[in-house]
């Protein structure tokens, strides 16, 4: 699960772990938590780009450089989709290979980039930094701090569920993290925790993700920026000023794409009441091997998917107890 379900379910129970802890951010959190959600998702996968126009609707399709065959709205021809910035358009492979890494830092760095990797032990210097940066630099607020602390549960999600680092040990349908799993993750994430457990308004949620604003720091801490503060010092390669511009247009574009996107997702993941059970989407269920909703539930439930989130949620928690000890001009906020 590494969905935009998957990434605000983990920075929700962050949020609640870092209340439980009594962390000086917490507050920040609770206070800017739009931008907190927005960051879980949005700080990170800026690969929230469309793949296609399906040429029947004139609608976008897809997602990224994801590779789709027909239009899934009306089985129809497609034509790919590209991006246009200071005169040049761009494919989304190529958004993908530019950006991917430097808001991931310790994982999918394109292959001539590996080297501006940031390893899991300087990935809490990084993120003081970047706070340390947040608060003298970009002056407005607790907002922008939010949205980075949300950004962060994003990495820690993405590098445990993706087994990047141990730690989160699951055995689903096949392994941890095979395509087949991610309806499975994502239907029980939706249903069974979000709204049964934690009472959740999903639509608010996904809305929260799409409607924040975005933060001019995301250009610093993935270093398309011009190189300042503590970060630059710190971390003095690989910063892509030059692309500053094509960043800002794909995170207003990745905004506008997950508006679209949250529809779908709403009504993809919504249950049909049966005479024989619960029924999820076809589609969901194709990929999960042809299984059934409730045979889902009953899945996750014997490999413990609710410890793994719990894992997750302390895994997280650590990092931001790490970073705030690292960081003295966060310990009154
Ligand atoms: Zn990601």
């Amino acid at each position: 699960m590494s969905g935009t379900i998957g990434h605000t379910m983990y920075a929700i129970l962050a949020a609640k772990a870092a209340k439980e802890r009594k962390l000086p951010i917490s507050d920040a959190i609770q206070r800017h938590y739009a931008s907190y959600l927005s960051g879980s998702y949005l700080g990170a996968d800026v690969i929230t780009v469309p793949g296609y126009v399906c040429q029947d609707t004139g609608q976008e399709v897809g997602y990224c450089a994801m590779g789709l065959k027909k239009s899934p709205i009306t089985g129809g021809p497609l034509k790919p989709w590209r991006l246009e910035s200071g005169g040049k358009t761009y494919a989304p492979i190529e958004i993908w290979r530019m950006f991917y890494g430097r808001s991931h830092l310790n994982f999918g760095w394109s292959k001539d980039d590996k080297k501006l990797a940031i390893s899991w032990k300087r990935l809490p210097d990084y993120l003081a930094d970047v706070l340390g940066d947040a608060v003298r630099l970009f002056d407005s607020g607790l907002q922008p701090i939010a949205y980075v602390f949300g950004w962060m549960t994003h990495i820690v999600g993405d590098a445990l569920i993706k087994s990047i680092q141990p730690g989160v040990p699951l055995h689903l349908l096949d392994g941890k993290y095979p395509h087949a799993n991610r309806p499975l993750q994502d239907l029980v994430t939706f249903h069974e925790v979000g709204r049964g457990e934690l009472k959740l308004d999903w639509r608010k949620v996904l809305d929260d993700v799409a409607s924040a604003p975005v933060e001019p720091l995301q250009c610093h801490y993935m270093r398309v920026a011009q190189p300042r503060g503590d970060l630059a010092k710190d971390f003095p390669d690989g910063w892509t000023p030059q692309h500053e511009p094509l960043l800002k247009k794909v995170m207003a574009e990745n905004r506008r794409y997950q508006r679209i996107r949250n529809t779908r997702l709403l009504k993809q993941l919504e249950l049909r009441h049966t005479p024989s059970g619960r029924q999820c989407d076809e589609e969901l269920s194709r990929r999960a091997g042809g299984l059934g909703d409730e045979e889902m539930v009953d899945l996750a439930g014997g490999a413990n998917f609710r410890h793994a989130l719990w894992q997750i949620q302390e895994a997280t928690a650590d990092l931001f107890e790490e970073v705030v000890r690292r960081q003295p001009l966060l310990q009154n906020s």
